[in-house]
C-alpha cells in the first residue's frame, strides 16, 4: 500500500463572499489567481499535511484549496503516511515547539533515523507526481523531511508551521535543533505571529499569515435554531423533542446528521434551556481539558446561575497523527469521576464521531451555535481555530491570553480573555460575568463577529497565499 493519500476536493467559487467581504477583495483574489496561473499554466500547487481529519490544518486546508482551485490555481492535497513511532515523534516535536515537554521522550539519532525513513518512503511517492516548477506548500514539522528531495527535484518549497509559542525554553531549543538541517532547503517559512519565528530563520525567509475560516464550510454555514436544536437532541448532547437534523455537505449535497455523540456523564442530557459552556478541542494536555473542569466545578460551587459544561473532542482514533489522544481522553474521565457528584451532574465529555467529516462539522457546528459561552482555556495554542468559529458565530468566548489568541482577541472587546489560563478563580469568574450579564454576552458576541469577517476569513488568507507562491516561483 502507498503512503500518500490525495484527498478529492471541489472547485469552490469565490464570488460567494461578495456579500460578506466586498467585490473588491473577491476581485484582488481573482487576478491573483489569473497571474499565478498565467506564469506557468501547468504549474500544480502542491499542499502536504499528515491528516485530512481533526485538528485545525486539516480543517483549513480543504477551503483553502477549493477556493485556490476556484480562483484559477491547479491546487492540490496529498496526506503523507506515517508509522506510530513516526507520528510519535512528530507529536513529540510539535509540544516541543509549544515549549512543552509532552511525554519527555527523547529526540536523537534514532529519532531521526525513523522520521528520515519515514520521510523518505514518503517523498520517493510524491516525487512521482510533483514536477519541477510546481510549488509546494508544507503542513507543520511532519512534512518538514521532504523539503530536500523536493528542492533537488526542482521545485518551489514553502514550509507553513501552524505551531509556536512566544516564549523560548529547552523544548522549543530541542525541537528547533532537531529540525534546522531541514529547514534549508525551505524557499519562505510561513508562520502565524512574528514571535513564534524561531532564531535559525532570517527574516527575508519569513512570512506572516493568520489562519483563517471558511464561512461556508459545513462547520461554519448558517443554521436554523431548531436544526441546532434537532442536531443536539438527535446525537444526545441536549434534552429537546426531535427536530431537523438536516445540513449541507462541503460538496453542496444535504445530508443528514445520523451517528450519536458518545457521551461520558451522569443522567439525562442538560435541557436545550441550560446554559452550555462548550469547549471543543482535540484531546490534548495543552488544551487542559481537566483545568476547564475543575475551573467550572469552581463555577458551580460558587453562586452561579445553572450552567453546563461540555468538553467535545473527536473520537481518539479518529485523529492520525494524533497518539496522545486516547491517554488524555482516559485521564480526562478519570478527573471527571473525581469531581464531587453535584459537579459531575453538570458536565459531560462527548466524543464526536469523525466517519463523515461533514457530519462531524455539522455536529460542531450546532454545538458552537447553541453554546451560551465558547471556551479555549489553552495553556498553549499557535492560533485558535475553534476561537474564530465561535466569533464568526457571534458567542461571546473566554480563552486564553496566549499566542494567537491574542491577535483574535482584544480583551473586553471581542471575547474575555484569561492572563494565567492556570487561574482557575478567575476562570471561572469570567464564565460567571458572561452567564449573569445577557447585554454584555451579546456585545462580546456582536463585536466578534465583526472582527471575524474583517481579519479571519479564508479569502484574506488566500491573497496571502498568493503572493508567497508568486514569491518563491519568480526567477
Ligand atoms: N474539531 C473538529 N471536531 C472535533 C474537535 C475539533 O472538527 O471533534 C476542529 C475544530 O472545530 C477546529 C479544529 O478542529 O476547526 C481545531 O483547531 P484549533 O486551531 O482550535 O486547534 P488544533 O487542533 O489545530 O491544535
Amino acid at each position: 500500500m502507498g503512503m500518500l493519500r490525495d484527498v478529492p476536493l471541489p472547485t469552490e467559487p469565490i464570488d460567494r463572499f461578495a456579500p460578506i467581504v466586498g467585490q473588491e477583495q473577491v476581485d484582488r483574489v481573482l487576478a491573483a489567481g489569473a497571474r499565478v496561473r498565467a506564469a506557468a499554466p501547468d504549474r500544480i500547487i502542491w499542499n502536504v499535511n499528515s491528516t485530512e481529519v481533526g485538528g485545525g490544518v486539516a480543517e483549513m486546508l480543504r477551503p483553502l484549496i477549493s477556493y485556490a482551485r476556484g480562483a484559477g490555481a491547479d491546487a492540490r492535497w496529498v496526506v503523507m503516511g506515517g508509522s506510530p513511532e513516526f507520528f510519535h515523534i512528530t507529536k513529540r516535536l510539535h509540544n516541543a515547539l509549544h515549549g512543552a515537554a509532552g511525554d519527555g521522550s527523547a529526540l536523537g539519532a534514532p529519532e531521526r533515523a525513523i522520521f528520515d525513513e519515514i520521510s523518505k518512503a514518503n517523498a520517493c511517492e510524491l516525487l512521482t507526481r510533483v514536477r519541477p516548477g510546481d510549488a509546494v506548500l508544507l503542513h507543520d514539522p511532519q512534512t518538514l523531511g521532504l523539503a530536500h528531495p523536493l528542492r533537488a527535484h526542482g521545485a518551489h518549497v514553502i514550509w507553513r508551521c501552524h505551531v509556536g509559542t512566544d516564549e523560548r525554553n529547552d523544548q522549543t531549543a530541542l525541537g528547533w535543533a532537531f529540525l534546522r538541517d531541514y529547514l534549508t532547503d525551505i524557499r519562505v517559512c510561513v508562520f502565524s505571529r512574528p514571535s513564534y519565528v524561531p532564531r535559525e530563520i532570517g527574516e527575508e525567509r519569513v512570512a506572516i499569515v493568520h489562519p483563517s475560516i471558511d464561512p461556508f464550510s459545513t462547520k461554519n454555514q448558517e443554521l436554523s435554531p431548531d436544526t441546532v436544536r434537532g442536531i443536539l437532541a438527535h446525537v444526545g448532547l441536549i434534552g429537546a423533542a426531535p427536530g431537523p437534523t438536516s445540513f449541507t455537505r462541503a460538496d453542496g449535497s444535504p445530508a443528514r446528521v445520523d451517528r450519536c455523540a458518545d457521551v461520558v456523564g451522569l443522567g439525562p442530557p442538560p435541557s436545550a434551556e441550560v446554559p452550555l459552556i462548550v469547549q471543543v478541542s482535540r484531546w490534548d494536555d495543552l488544551k487542559d481539558p481537566i483545568g476547564v473542569m475543575q475551573g467550572f466545578a469552581k463555577l458551580v460551587e460558587g453562586d452561579a446561575p445553572p450552567a453546563h459544561l461540555l468538553l467535545a473532542g473527536p473520537n481518539v482514533h479518529g485523529v492520525a497523527d494524533d497518539p496522545d489522544a486516547a491517554r488524555v481522553f482516559d485521564e480526562v474521565t478519570c478527573a471527571f469521576r473525581a469531581l464531587p457528584h453535584y459537579v459531575r451532574r453538570a458536565v459531560s465529555l462527548a466524543s464526536i464521531p469523525t466517519a463523515d467529516v461533514d457530519e462531524n462539522a455539522a455536529i460542531i457546528n450546532a454545538l458552537q451555535r447553541h453554546a451560551s459561552i465558547v471556551v479555549q482555556k489553552s495553556l498553549r495554542e499557535g492560533f485558535g481555530l475553534t476561537v474564530t468559529e465561535a466569533m464568526w458565530k457571534r458567542r461571546p468566548v473566554v480563552a486564553s491570553a496566549i499566542g494567537g489568541i491574542v491577535d483574535q482577541i482584544d480583551d473586553g472587546v471581542h471575547g474575555l480573555l484569561l492572563p494565567d489560563p492556570t487561574d482557575l478563580d478567575a476562570f471561572a469568574s469570567a464564565l460567571r460575568r458572561i452567564l449573569a450579564d445577557p447585554k454584555l454576552a451579546a456585545a462580546l458576541g456582536e463585536a466578534a463577529y465583526t472582527r471575524a469577517r474583517d481579519k479571519f476569513l479564508a479569502l484574506r488568507s488566500l491573497l496571502e497565499y498568493a503572493a508567497l507562491v508568486e514569491r518563491v516561483t519568480r526567477g
